[in-house]
């Protein structure tokens, strides 16, 4: 039923054009710039859309650039790094898998004159000169605002599936959600859980485990991002209870935004990675000719005990109602949101 409004809504909105960005070419900067990307499966966001907009980025610049997945490998991720130091790297972005790990690449690479930058997780203890996000704890409170807003006040028994312990942001996602959820008195939190490596199939069991514990006597799921969603929603569709039971999302993926279409997730936090990734490249570019960089803000990373010059870039919670805005910004495909539909 809900699929045909909002399709109607989104005829309105013609398809987004992909915005280029900047036509710039700066052929005369020296060196190279690095990327190391997480993993392909926590999020289709790494090879859809960081790659091929940062890609697009420093090609646009008309610099060297080698960018590259660590596979959920922090052996990998330290290979990566040894061959991009080794390889002329000058500036060298990192999506860390864990902290540990991405703070010895940026030692290393700090070691040999190289400029680093977290890009949208943040490294504690690590030395990054520069952090370039969205602001988690932010995420987190929209996060928390939705489900609020998808619930109501009434009593209501709540279920935390958050990111994986080893990721930063995932700590502020779920610190975010309980600022807001916490003071609402008649919320219960029942179960909480992070989900190792983010991985969609260990939600699903994890969640199942819950619900089961529960004896179904859940009323809300915080998921923190779409597919975590996607997982409880998949056992909640198995107790007759998906669209009954409000779930929350980010990234707003494909899979997300169609869940939220057919009523079976309540909302997505949607990040436009294409300003994360513009920002990013011109940071890394600024470092590269040797300029100061531009920011914004600063995060405290209280493990290092320092205040990282950041960027951020502000996000928008999206509901049905907000899925045309998505649409109208080329970050999905119309055809590919409406098919099945
Ligand atoms: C990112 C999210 C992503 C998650 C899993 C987080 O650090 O900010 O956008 O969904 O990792 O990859």
């Amino acid at each position: 039923f809900a699929a045909v409004s909002v399709a109607a809504a989104l005829s309105l909105t013609a398809c987004g054009d992909d915005k280029g960005s900047g036509s710039g070419s700066d052929a005369a900067a020296k060196g190279k710039i690095g990327v190391i990307l997480p993993d392909t499966k926590s999020s289709v966001r790494y090879e859809s859309f960081d790659r091929p907009l940062l890609e697009k980025a420093f090609k646009a610049a008309g610099v060297k650039y080698d960018i590259q997945n660590a596979e959920g490998s922090t052996q990998r991720f330290q290979t990566i790094a040894d061959q991009m130091i080794t390889g002329g790297v000058t500036v060298l972005l990192v999506d860390g898998l864990d902290s540990n790990s991405a703070a010895a690449v940026q030692r290393k690479a700090q070691s040999q004159g190289v400029k680093t930058i977290d890009y949208d997780r943040l490294t504690l203890g690590g030395v990054a000169d520069y952090y370039v996000s969205f602001d988690s704890t932010k995420v987190g409170e929209e996060l928390g605002k939705g489900l609020q807003k998808c619930l109501g006040d009434k009593k209501a028994n709540i279920a935390y599936l958050n990111g994986a312990a080893t990721d930063n942001n995932a700590t502020l996602f779920a610190q975010g959600a309980h600022n807001i959820l916490d003071k609402v008195p008649n919320y219960t939190k029942v179960a909480e859980q992070a989900v190792p490596d983010w991985d969609n199939q260990k939600a699903a069991t994890i969640f199942e485990q819950i619900y089961t514990q529960q004896g179904g006597k859940v009323d809300g799921v915080l998921a923190a991002n779409d597919g975590l969603a996607n997982s409880a929603i998949s056992i909640l569709k198995k107790n007759g209870e998906a669209g009954k039971v409000p779930v929350t999302g980010q990234d707003a993926s494909l899979q997300g935004l169609q869940n939220i279409l057919d009523g079976t997730q309540c909302m997505t936090v949607y990040k436009p990675v294409n300003q994360e990734a513009d920002a990013a490249a011109k940071l890394a570019l600024s470092l590269l000719k040797g300029e100061k960089a531009q920011t914004n803000s600063t995060i405290n990373d209280p493990q290092g005990k320092r205040d990282v010059p950041s960027v951020f870039i502000p996000v928008i919670p999206t509901f049905k109602d907000g899925v045309k805005k998505v649409v109208g910004d080329g970050f999905v495909n119309k055809a590919d949101l409406c098919k099945g539909a």
